[in-house]
């Protein structure tokens, strides 16, 4: 029987990050980018105002205060994406608008808030006096000034393949003018559940029945990883309707299974894929919730094979289909976020195979603190509604006391690290039973 650490391992062997393939700007948020973007402008493209508000010569107002302003005569009114039509001479200044283009002779701005102007129109539009405005604080050398080039300067790389788009990258993109841009693909991915036991989303509520919940909390995980997955409904439980799926399944990069897959006399899913020319390379993994747990590999296509049980193929979703998928996607950064928290009430546990025990976080920062939120069976899927987070219990690991630091893997929100750091974190647990 395979570690997590184990399994996980020689999916990530068997698994590339696939092409690439041009997707406009619209769609690239969460992708990973596939080319090197290079500037093809300076942005700004010169000297630009950081405010509104007048560019001065700094000596020119010099000792300027509030009760003693000094007076200047305005020459200009350069608005964002104007050129500026005069110098800013000794004693003259420019109204300039956040953006704009910083005149020459002018070195610095004030701010609209340190100035006063009278109204430079008359009642009847004419002028009424020279356009004077009085500036009520100095202003050092280079203030309220943005320099040329200093978002990005023509010829810079400023964005590296292997980069994720977040939406700081996108707005880049649209900067040096990229309306479509080279990103990984993503695989194709298809859902499938088994078990005659099953009772269609579509089919009336039967209370003999079980109703299939794997088909949607599986296809919800792989949507928060950004790709709309092929569900492929149930496969009943003969080896020939079992087949017939598994070879719609088999034209995808990924097929994901759930149920069949343990040891059971209605279990066809994993000598059905090895006839059909899967090759399996595990089929338990020493964990919980989870155990029956199969990988195999055909000529296009990854294999996984996941327990029935709910809670079980969400857990081994997340720890294998996840970071596989992301591998292909092109992402660095594999597994889910994990971070230290201490323990808020005592956990018993039974020692032997890593526990992924649902639980909730609370707190802040460095006082993160985790508590499992109940009963652990792998067919409560409440626990998941219940819970934020995953508490890591080590392999060797019988009971964790309240104020012990043990690792919470997190499951909400979009952070990603590239090492699993879930087994070898013992030393925060007692290890004594069996
Ligand atoms: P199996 O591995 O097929 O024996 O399934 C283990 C348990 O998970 C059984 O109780 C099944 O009824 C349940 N199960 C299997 N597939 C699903 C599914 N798609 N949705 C909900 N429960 C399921
Ligand atoms: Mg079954």
């Amino acid at each position: 029987m395979k570690t997590v650490t184990e399994a996980q391992k020689i999916i990530l062997r068997h698994v590339r990050r696939l092409g690439a393939e041009f997707v406009p700007i619209e769609g690239v948020l969460g992708r990973v980018l596939a080319e090197d973007v290079v500037s093809n402008r300076n942005h700004p493209p010169c000297d630009v105002s950081a405010m509104d508000g007048y560019a001065v010569r700094s000596a020119d107002v010099k000792g300027a205060v509030k009760d003693a302003p000094v007076k200047l005569e305005v020459v200009d009114d350069i608005r964002a994406g104007d050129s500026p039509k005069c110098v800013v001479g000794p004693g003259e200044a420019s109204m300039i608008m956040t953006g704009a283009p910083v005149p020459d002779g002018a070195d610095a701005v004030i701010r609209v808030e340190d100035t006063s102007r009278r109204s430079h129109r008359g009642r009847h539009g004419k002028e009424a006096h020279p356009d004077e405005v009085d500036i009520r604080a100095e202003v050092p050398c280079g203030n309220n000034i943005r320099p040329m080039g200093e978002n990005m300067k023509l010829g810079d790389a400023v964005l590296h393949v292997g980069a994720v788009i977040r939406p700081g990258e996108v707005g880049i993109l649209s900067m040096v003018k990229k309306a479509a841009v080279s990103v990984f693909r993503c695989p194709t991915v298809a859902v499938l559940a088994t078990g005659d036991e099953l009772e269609a989303l579509d089919e009336p509520l039967n209370p003999e029945k079980i109703p299939n919940s794997n088909t949607y909390s599986t296809m919800a995980q792989i949507q928060a990883l950004g790709i709309e997955p092929v569900l492929l409904g149930i496969a009943r439980d003969t080896r020939e309707h079992l087949e017939e799926k598994l070879r719609q399944g088999l034209q995808y990069d990924v097929l994901i299974i759930t149920g069949g897959v343990s040891v059971g006399h209605h279990d066809f899913v994993r000598p059905t894929l090895r006839d059909m020319g899967i090759a399996m390379h595990f089929w338990r993994v020493a964990m919980r919730p989870g155990h029956p747990m199969a990988f195999g590999t055909g000529p296009k296509t990854k294999v996984f094979a996941l327990p029935g049980n709910p809670v079980a193929g969400m857990v081994c979703c997340e720890q294998f289909v996840a970071p596989a998928i992301r591998k292909m996607m092109g992402f660095e950064r594999l597994y889910r976020l994990t971070v230290e928290a201490i323990v808020s009430r005592d956990v018993k546990d039974r020692a032997g195979r890593i526990h992924f025990m649902r639980a909730r976080l609370t707190g802040e920062g460095n006082n993160l603190r985790v508590e499992s939120v109940g009963a652990q069976g792998s067919g409560i899927l409440m626990s998941m509604v219940h819970a934020d987070a995953l508490m890591i219990v080590p392999a060797d690991c019988i009971c964790l006391s309240r104020g012990e630091r043990v690792r919470v893997q997190l499951l909400n929100g979009n952070s990603y690290q590239s090492e699993p750091c879930l087994e070898g974190n013992s030393r925060s647990c007692s290890t004594h039973g069996s």
